[in-house]
């Protein structure tokens, strides 16, 4: 298939690789030019605007940073839909809020252009192996035209309803994982602050009814899981500030639903002190040096 890639960053690079290696055709776009460059030495065509990227595709894909990205890299005068032909699926990947998602899928329905909303969970490892899951709003039509591509780049592709569920599954889950990182840290930090050690209060609570994915899999305390970012400073992982990014997204998302998230309102407010004390660029369990003063 002929596929526009545009936003070639972290994760829309080794995605993008991904489909290449499926034997798909990609004519591919960023501001960042090296990054178009890197992706045409492993077979990619390069695109010098979005307009010539979505001349003669069958579908594109965009993965963006934030909603002002996605809202004018379509909507834009010189955007996609200003450019695309009638009929092209679009696929935006970018975690984004869902009113932003269902007024683009809005506007590109007048345009004729089926349009899915696919954000995705698994990060930048889940990337390069293929193992995302896409979490998928809009019509089920467009859900079954990109099923085969979304197949070339995850393992979990999920129909989750109309224009924007597949965003606002994105970050539920992502404040739900939010609220329990910082649970898990504070019960950690308190316990071993009241004489526990470490590791033998996280196994009793890992066979316990506190055992969460933070506490088994994750867990922010270092010396607990050999693989878990705090064993390596909290490099790699999920950045702080993209958790902060999708706790503010859900609790923009709730103001306007007026739909009360105590938990997620505190837990979006640790992570913005957590971020103004330099530490936003490390993995989101580091979130436990809130509690580790001394
Ligand atoms: P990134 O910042 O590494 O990449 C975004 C790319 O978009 C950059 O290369 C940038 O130059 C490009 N871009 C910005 N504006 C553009 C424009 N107008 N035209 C063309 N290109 C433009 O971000 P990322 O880590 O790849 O994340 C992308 C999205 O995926 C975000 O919404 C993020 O929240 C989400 N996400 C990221 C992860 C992760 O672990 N990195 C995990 C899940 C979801």
């Amino acid at each position: 298939m002929k596929i526009a890639f545009i936003g070639l960053g972290n994760m829309g690079t080794p995605m993008a690789r991904n489909l290449l290696k499926h034997g798909h055709t990609l004519t591919v776009f960023d501001l960042n030019h090296a990054l178009v460059t890197a992706l045409t030495e492993v077979g990619a065509h390069a695109a010098t605007s979005i307009a010539t990227c979505v001349k003669n595709v069958e579908t594109v894909i965009t993965m963006l940073p934030s909603s002002p990205h996605v809202r004018s890299v379509y909507t834009g005068e010189a955007g996609i839909l200003a450019n695309v032909a009638k009929g092209i699926l679009l696929i935006d990947s970018s975690t984004i809020d869902p009113h932003t998602a269902r007024d683009i899928a809005m506007d590109a329905r007048a345009n004729a252009t089926p349009m899915i909303d696919a954000p995705v969970s698994g990060g930048t490892g889940g990337a390069e192996a293929a193992t995302l899951t896409f979490m998928v709003g809009g019509e089920l039509s467009a859900f079954e035209r990109a099923k085969p591509l979304l197949d070339c780049m995850g393992k979990n592709i999920v129909h989750c309803g109309g224009a924007g569920n597949g965003q606002v599954a994105k970050i539920c889950n992502n404040m739900m994982l939010a609220i329990e990182m910082l649970a898990t840290a504070e019960g950690m930090a308190l316990a071993v602050k009241l004489g526990m050690d470490a590791k033998v209060f996280a196994a009793i609570v890992n066979t316990s009814s506190g055992r969460s994915w933070s506490s088994d899999t994750y867990n922010p305390y270092p010396g607990v899981v050999p693989t878990a970012p705090a064993n390596r400073g909290y490099s790699g992982g999920f950045g702080a500030d993209l958790m902060l990014k999708d706790l503010t997204l859900v609790t923009d998302a709730a103001k306007s639903a007026k739909q009360p998230v105590m938990m997620a309102a505190a837990a979006q407010q640790l992570y913005q002190m957590h971020s103004a004390m330099g530490h936003g660029a490390l993995d989101f369990s580091s979130i436990i040096k809130l509690y580790q003063q001394d």
